[in-house]
């Protein structure tokens, strides 16, 4: 085990995750008299808005994913661990991560955690093997795989009823992520593989969104919800609202509709994007302190973003509930900016008293449904069609972290957009195998270990990560 600091020296700011928010916190710190130390389990800063271009063969993981390291090279204040935060202890003011087999305790003195929300299965984990989320560079690498896949194995196939199940996608949730992702396989399957395959027409591919809501996309309702369902239709793509996912298997799925009826739809590939939980940190937060949790696993924060009772400590971004929030980058982004404020404001000798309240500048939100398509709302403006995908654009290129990348996905966006072509289109077999052989394999060596009398955490074969390490 380490401790960081060994010697500490200025104050020690530590910050879970390299998200939007943590990122954002980070930056905003550059020029503190602080130590910041961002900790995260993975080495990249991911940019989720673009996930499903990744899964759908447009964009490469380096497009959306920067080396968190080397966005703040520059930073001289700031050093990066990767790790898995495992432990937050609000009373010694430390944070435990593991990284292969080590643990390293860092100490602090304000603390941000922005580590996010995972993907919501609403009590039914098991349908994740069979309808994986997208929230990581690996779903969205195992979508693409298990994607791609469907097409190769219908081609190979000459059972018809195999045939159509290969070639039936759905995708649960409605909401922008679900959207996008409905409309992209389609265009995938339109257009992209036309003509690419000898004993199947990829354009004959059933799409399927549905959702448990009366309209797609349901947080803009009205003329933006009814636009995106008319663009998703002419794409072929078929909407079914109102509709409640009561079980997954890897041959299909059960659906109870309004009136109470279950069917059954025959479908090989399975997308999950219906709901989200914040980071278990969240919980272990309020365990320590006097913070409640939403359904969603979301801290209830004070007006300045802290904890109650621990105003050194901040939850931002997709783990923080105040005021209705959505869970959107910007939230993130402006909540790790304003934590920071708030840092060097105690730094100049300003007690948490006199913290002004967290205040959200909603500056609109959009989707994509295809290309020369999307749908925003800024303030009343509504804004859909080619114009709403012009503004898209321009928007998620700002955001994109890095003059690089920035080029690299204008270029392939113009290839994909303007042409037929997308240059992301290789998958492997790891990519789609490897984490359920993972899970399976944790699933068996627990249950060895329950058999032999042990604890889970000590299977039989020994900790995995030590023998690695
Ligand atoms: C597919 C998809 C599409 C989206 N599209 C949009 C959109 O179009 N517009 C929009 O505004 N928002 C969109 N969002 C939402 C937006 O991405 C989130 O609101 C935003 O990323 C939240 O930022 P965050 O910093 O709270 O969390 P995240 O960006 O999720 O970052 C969490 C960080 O914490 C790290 N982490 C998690 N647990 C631990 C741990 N135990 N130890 C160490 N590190 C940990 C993760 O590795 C990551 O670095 C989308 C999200 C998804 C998944």
């Amino acid at each position: 085990m380490s401790i960081q600091p060994a010697e500490p020296r200025r104050p020690q700011v530590v910050i879970i995750g390299s998200g939007f928010g943590g990122l954002f916190a980070a930056q905003a710190l550059r020029k503190a008299d602080v130590d910041v130390t961002m900790i995260a389990r993975t080495t990249h800063h991911l940019f989720q808005p673009l996930l499903y271009q990744v899964a759908t063969g447009i964009l490469s993981v380096g497009d959306i994913a920067p080396a968190t390291r080397l966005i703040l090279r520059k930073q001289k204040n700031t050093q990066v661990l990767l790790g898995n935060v495992e432990s937050i202890d609000l009373d010694e003011n430390t944070v435990t991560s593991h990284l292969l087999g080590r643990d390293t305790v860092t100490r602090f003195d304000s603390l941000v955690v922005a580590a996010g929300a995972g993907q919501s299965y609403f009590g039914n984990d098991q349908f994740a093997e069979f309808a994986p989320g997208m929230k990581t560079i690996d779903d969205a690498l195992e979508l693409r795989g298990r994607i791609l896949g469907a097409f190769e194995q219908a081609e190979v196939s000459d059972d018809p009823d195999e045939r159509r199940r290969l070639l039936t996608f759905v995708v649960v949730g409605a909401g922008p992520t679900g959207v996008e992702l409905a409309g992209q396989i389609a265009e995938l399957s339109r257009r992209t593989l036309k003509g690419a395959f000898r004993h199947i027409d990829p354009a004959h591919a059933r799409v399927v969104l549905l959702d448990g809501a009366d309209n797609v996309l349901p947080v803009y309702g009205g003329k933006l919800s009814r636009k995106a369902a008319e663009k998703l239709e002419d794409l072929g793509v078929e909407i079914q609202l109102g509709a409640l996912v009561t079980d997954v298997d890897a041959d299909g799925l059960v659906v109870k509709d309004r009136d109470g009826t279950l069917r059954r739809i025959e479908a090989r590939c399975k997308v999950w994007s219906a709901g989200v939980q914040a980071s278990p940190l969240g919980k272990q937060i309020a365990d320590q302190s006097d913070a409640e949790i939403d359904r969603a696993g979301r801290v209830l924060v004070d007006p300045d973003l802290s904890v109650p009772g621990h105003p050194n400590v901040f939850v931002i971004g997709d783990m923080m509930a105040l005021d209705k929030l959505p869970g959107l980058a910007q939230v993130a982004m402006q909540g790790g900016k304003y934590a920071a404020k708030q840092i060097k404001a105690g730094l100049a000798g300003h007690s948490p008293e006199e913290r002004p309240p967290f205040k959200y500048f909603d500056k609109g939100s959009m989707a994509t449904i295809s290309r020369f398509s999307a749908v925003a709302q800024v303030g009343k403006l509504e804004i859909t069609g080619f114009i709403g995908w012009i503004a898209w654009l321009a928007i998620h290129l700002m955001y994109l972290i890095g003059f690089r990348n920035r080029l690299s996905t204008v270029i392939s966006w113009t290839v994909s957009f303007l042409g037929r072509g997308r240059a992301q289109m290789a998958s492997t077999e790891q990519q789609v195998f490897a984490r359920i052989a993972m899970n399976r394999m944790q699933k068996e060596d627990a249950a060895a270990a329950r058999a032999a009398g042990l604890t889970a955490d000590e299977p039989p074969g020994g900790d995995p990560e030590k023998a690695a390490g």
